[in-house]
């Protein structure tokens, strides 16, 4: 193992060996002895065609015969101009403009910036807060930090360092909620509304799945409300969809299945299918309008290097073709069934609640230590899975066989009951 690599969320004094993969194909990582290994979490749930598809690949070997980069200031490539045309094309209505940064918690920084300068000309600096949901997650950066959950979340060692948001409990009674619950919920977040909404430049959330803060499921009800309460209030509204979008909860975005189009919304991880990292902010033409102008100053100021990096967005725009020509959408819905069939009926010890939409299933338990074996135990059976907190999970590739996947869900009962 090599000393120089630090590791991601890792007690490096207490670093295990990390397993050096070798090689790996479909939804299978192949480690240096030989042992074969089912990814449950696609790579923090952005590898959704699995690895190596044929498809991808050869997009991306035939774009290192014509160039694997270009800065995006003054200079443009075709892979860049077709995945912004895809992407308008695919998204909820309305959002007809992109920009492209490095990677989630980037493309998170940059849907925040542009709703501050947005409101800066408009001639209102002073809305410059957020609202955002406890149990959230955006992104490992600064500005991200100050929209994740302060109080549970895994930046509260920063609470103190970043400027404090406005929060809202994160709405409860899962995906089919009551109507008198989301209402009770909706009506808290008005209050907030009318008292700052004056501050407030925009309310971000992770749309029906909170991933990192511990898969948590929301309903449309709530997200649609929550929308229609920031246009009264004239507060913008970000969907986050870094790790919903592509089809995770079973629409190509989750947004969708509420209605809604976001004045702006983040997209990442299943982008580049896992490929490399990048992202896309996309506003609606109201806000990209309000940096129109003669003066400068209004443009919108920030301009990765990577940007609208050429490799990259063809995979990019492969993958979208693949959603367009392959049934992956109804194969998510299988999946879904599966995964609700196998993991309602589960009963373990120290189990809260399990919790399925789209192809994403969490097993929740009583306590962080009931799951210090499950990696281990997973791993005897085949499956890669990557334990947070007290919330075990999958979330795997969308080309996982049915025995794959049922392989997947003994070794997360198994997990559980060890
Ligand atoms: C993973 C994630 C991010 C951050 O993306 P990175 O590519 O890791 O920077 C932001 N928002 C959500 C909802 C995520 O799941």
């Amino acid at each position: 193992m090599s000393q120089s690599l630090w590791y991601p969320y890792t007690q490096m004094a207490h670093a295990q060996s990390h397993h050096r993969v070798v090689e790996a194909s479909g939804c299978e990582l192949v480690l240096e002895s030989g042992e074969r290994l089912i990814d449950g979490v696609s790579s923090w749930w952005s590898v959704i065609h699995g690895y190596r598809h044929p498809r991808l690949d050869a997009v991306a070997k035939a774009q290192l015969d014509q160039l694997a980069h270009v800065m995006l200031g003054g200079l443009v490539t075709g892979p860049a101009e077709a995945l912004a045309d895809a992407l308008v094309d695919i998204t909820p209505d309305g959002l007809n403009h992109v920009f492209f940064s490095d990677s989630g918690s980037v493309g998170v920084e940059v849907a925040l910036k542009m709703a501050i300068q947005y409101w800066m000309n408009q001639g209102h600096p002073e809305r410059r807060k957020f609202i955002a949901l406890e149990k959230a997650y955006h992104g490992d950066t600064t500005a991200c930090m100050m929209v994740c959950d302060p109080a549970e979340g895994m930046h509260r060692l920063f609470a103190a360092m970043v400027p404090k948001q406005h929060f809202v409990p994160s709405p409860a009674g899962g995906y089919a909620a009551s109507e008198e619950l989301v209402a009770a919920e909706l009506d808290q977040l008005e209050d907030v509304l009318m008292e700052h909404g004056h501050e407030i430049a925009a309310m971000i959330v992770e749309p029906l799945l909170q991933g990192a803060g511990g898969m948590h499921i929301y309903s449309p009800a709530y997200l649609a409300g929550a929308r229609a309460l920031c246009a009264e209030f004239e507060v913008l509204f970000i969907c986050d969809e870094v790790a919903t979008g592509f089809g995770r909860t079973g629409t190509l975005f989750a947004s969708e299945q509420a209605h809604i189009t976001p004045d702006i919304m983040v997209l990442g991880k299943g982008l580049t299918a896992g490929y490399g990292g990048h992202a896309a902010t996309l506003a609606t033409d109201a806000v990209y309008a309000g940096f129109l102008g003669d003066s400068p100053a209004r443009a919108f100021m920030h301009g990765p290097t990577f940007m609208g990096n050429a490799l990259i967005c063809r995979i990019a725009l492969e993958s979208i073709h693949l959603f367009q020509e392959t049934p992956i959408l109804s194969r998510i819905g299988e999946i879904e069934a599966i995964l609700k069939a196998r993991l309602t009926e589960l009963d373990a010890p120290g189990l809260v609640e399990t919790r399925v939409l789209g192809a994403m299933g969490a097993i929740e338990v009583d306590h962080p230590d009931r799951l210090i074996q499950a990696q281990a135990v997973a791993r005897d059976h085949g499956v890669w899975l990557r334990p947070f907190g007290r919330t075990l999970y999958t979330m795997p590739p969308y080309i996982i066989s049915d025995a794959q996947l049922h392989q997947v869900c003994d070794a997360l009962c198994q997990a559980i009951s060890a």
